[in-house]
């Protein structure tokens, strides 16, 4: 049986590009990639079962975040570099389809729909650069690009891709019941590199990255509030209980040999946890526990003691907040 590797997001188009193939034949294996700001793999998944095909979830190494602070090919209205991304999750794609030895891989795409991705053109330098020209087949605008080789030499019949393009969903909606795609229930979280609001978070990390910086710091922008205190030092407080919860395991995970990195919970009252990040000193540590103290509700002076984790060494610590202290100063990113 042919076979066809997927980029699958879970979004509707990646839904529907596998079911065309399918309809030729193909035996289709879905590649999801999990970058540190876009994490749709639940959503890939659900769809894979849907398809009734195999998912495989990759999580993007270091190299990706070379992408993240020079693109090639430069930023959308964010900090979203998406055509140097695409590129990148084209190439893992290609590494599994020799893994796999199947013929091509295939997107979603569809010429006009994303103005900073999918122009014709932008499809075209894709093809070019992929490392498979020919073997890149988009079966939902297929018909309006130069035939592939793998069109050429029969692998992919070109009368059964579709001519679709622009941003209106109506027509892919058409064809997805006429393929009898099934329909998706939950709505997919986007990549926050698009949000012009996320876009400082990103910026200030990379602008005060040292050789110390890791991938887990690019993972927790998207989680608290995010404060910086001076060049070296920044403090992040969790927003919501998912927020510390996830801050809390990559604390545990990534930060066993890192002296510059404290996380600590209240432990009196109900409010946020704090992860410092930098110089740690009374100074820096004095401000992050003022700023958490600003942001809980029921925190009582007299009464006020942390949890605190440093390392593999956790104990209590009581703390009288400094008189007059305005957290509110200090905005987050
Ligand atoms: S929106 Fe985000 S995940 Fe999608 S291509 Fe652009 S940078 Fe990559």
């Amino acid at each position: 049986m042919k076979k066809a590797v997927a980029l699958l997001s879970g979004g509707f188009d990646s839904l529907l590009a596998v079911r065309i193939m399918q309809k030729q034949g193909f035996e289709v294996v879905g590649l999801n990639v999990i970058t540190p700001f876009c994490d749709t793999s639940s959503a890939a998944l659900e769809a894979a079962e849907m398809l009734g095909i195999e998912c495989r979830v990759l999580r993007t190494d270091d190299s990706y975040l070379e992408l993240v602070r020079h693109p090639k090919y430069g930023y959308g209205k964010g900090v979203n570099p998406c055509l140097d991304c695409h590129l990148f999750m084209i190439h893992r794609a290609k590494e599994l389809m020799e893994e796999l030895g199947a013929e091509i891989v295939i997107t979603g795409e569809v010429i006009g729909q994303r103005p900073m991705s999918q122009q014709r053109h932008h499809l075209e330098m894709l093809d070019y650069h992929s490392g498979i020209s020919g073997r890149l087949v988009r079966p939902i605008c297929g018909k309006l690009l130069p035939p592939t080789e793998a069109e050429l030499i029969g692998i992919v019949d070109r009368e059964q891709l579709y001519a679709l393009s622009g941003r209106g969903r109506a027509p892919l909606h058409q064809l997805g019941e006429q393929l009898d795609v099934p329909k998706i229930k939950s709505a997919m979280a986007g990549c926050v590199l698009t949000e012009i609001s996320f876009a400082p978070r990103v910026r200030d990390l990379i602008r005060h990255e040292n050789e110390m910086t890791e991938m887990w710091e690019y993972e927790i922008l998207r989680f608290g509030r995010h404060i910086r205190f001076d060049r070296e030092t920044r403090i992040v407080v969790g927003r919501r209980e998912s927020d510390c919860d996830f801050l809390s395991a990559k604390f545990r995970e990534c930060c066993a040999r890192r002296s510059d990195v404290m996380y600590w919970e209240p432990e009196s009252f109900m409010g946020p946890s704090v992860m410092l990040i930098g110089r740690i000193d009374e100074e820096t540590k004095r401000f992050a526990l003022n700023v958490q103290v600003g942001y809980s509700k029921n925190a009582v002076p007299g009464n006020i003691v942390f949890h605190r984790y440093f390392q593999t060494e956790d104990w209590i610590e009581p703390f009288e907040p400094t008189e007059g202290f305005d957290h509110k100063q200090f905005r987050p990113m």
